[in-house]
């Protein structure tokens, strides 16, 4: 939160050591990563718009974690966070992205007809497929740190661009608070809308501040194609449709995501984006490609496996309940999607999931039969 540099020098009054946040309970990888040194070395120190140490790491001293789900307990505030504090956020990024190093270069890769297959997953058991990522508009603080003004002035930007868009992908903008309580709730449940904001790590991150001021949905008539505005991103892109057709889902994703990207720039506005990080995003779990495709697919025996864990885990997947992060799977039905973001393309990433969950769905099929998936289990992709 935007304390700025009087609350910053305040601080300054009393020692490192008293200010240290109590981090003995903690399992995230920012209270893994932290240390009093480190701790002292960066608490004087803020970005451009004032975003400092404590604003990065408040919601990861706010929210312990779980023994087991290892959580990344800091944000970013602005492009910048991620330099400034890098001392931090690169040991983080490291850990959390399969020991991407701050030599790495990020690879991007928004060409559809570069995915082998992907457009006949059976629907019989896919039941609908999803590609979403996030981007940032250059110059604007992100959602931990933007003032109401500035929050105001990226919702503004984004209906003027999407309002641009044609033919498939002609829609329009909801803001929140034009919406019914009813009406909210049924897009909510019908999955094309983000969660009240009543996670703890969303809220004690700033991110839900004046709520709903300034956050909406933009989608397309048949609701294929939608943008969430001032979530946890400036922006959400999302392409999503019924059934196992990943390839046309992943094809209207980067049509629409480039034309959104050329209809930003005509504005003189680009995507915040570079070399090492690929698109910077609010949460670095999300940096590089921001990716997160996606299937519900029905998949009662084989979660049911010991092996189930271990696949996943092979295939570098990973799963959620059908009412999105932290929910748990009814009848079956899980979110498949996968687990990395950094560090592979897009299309890398696109290509696992359809891969993957091809696989997940033949060794259901054996399953229900009573056959064995012994001669079916992947190697550690
Ligand atoms: P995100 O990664 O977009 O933040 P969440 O897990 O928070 O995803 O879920 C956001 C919403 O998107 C939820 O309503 C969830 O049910 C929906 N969703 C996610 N994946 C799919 C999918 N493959 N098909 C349909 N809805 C989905
Ligand atoms: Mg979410």
């Amino acid at each position: 939160m935007p304390f700025g540099n009087t609350h910053n020098q305040m601080k300054m009054k009393y020692s490192s050591e008293q200010e240290y946040p109590d981090l003995s309970k903690h399992n995230n990888h920012m209270a893994k990563v932290l240390t009093p040194a480190m701790y002292e070395r960066l608490r004087s120190k803020e970005t451009p718009s004032g975003f400092t140490l404590d604003d990065v790491i408040q919601t990861g001293v706010d929210n312990p974690g779980h023994p087991f789900i290892m959580t990344v307990g800091c944000v970013a505030g602005d492009e910048e966070t991620y330099e400034v504090f890098k001392d931090l956020l690169d040991p983080v990024i490291e850990d959390r992205h399969g020991g991407y190093k701050p030599t790495d270069k990020h690879k991007t890769d928004l060409n559809s007809d570069n995915l082998k297959g992907g457009d006949d997953l059976d629907p019989n058991y896919v039941l609908s497929s999803r590609v979403r990522t996030g981007r940032s508009i250059r110059g604007f603080s992100l959602p931990p740190h933007c003032s109401r003004g500035e929050r105001r002035a990226v919702e503004k930007l984004s209906i003027e661009a999407l309002a641009s868009l044609s033919g498939d992908l002609k829609g329009k903008y909801y803001a929140l608070k034009n919406m019914t309580e009813a009406e909210q709730q049924q897009l909510i449940d019908d999955h094309f809308l983000f969660d009240k904001p009543v996670s703890p790590l969303l809220l004690a991150s700033g991110m839900a501040r004046d709520w709903p001021d300034a956050r909406g949905i933009w989608h397309n008539d048949n609701k294929t194609f939608l943008v969430w505005v001032n979530e946890e991103d400036h922006l959400r892109v999302i392409s999503m449709q019924k059934g196992g057709n990943m390839k046309e889902v992943f094809t209207r994703f980067c049509t629409g995501l480039t034309k959104i990207e050329s209809l930003f720039k005509e504005r003189s506005h680009e995507f915040m984006w570079n070399e090492h990080l690929g698109y910077v995003l609010t949460c670095p779990s999300n940096l590089g490609t921001g990716l997160r495709a996606g299937v519900h697919v029905k998949l009662p025996n084989l979660s049911k496996n010991a092996k189930f864990e271990e696949v996943l885990k092979k295939l570098r997947l990973q799963k959620r309940g059908t009412g999105g992060v932290d929910t748990a799977a009814v009848g079956g039905v899980f979110d498949i999607s996968n687990a990395d973001r950094l560090g592979f393309s897009e299309v890398e990433l696109v290509q696992m999931v359809v891969d993957g969950v091809k696989l997940l769905v033949d060794m259901e099929k054996r399953l229900e039969k009573g056959q064995s998936i012994d001669d079916l289990m992947p190697a550690q992709k």
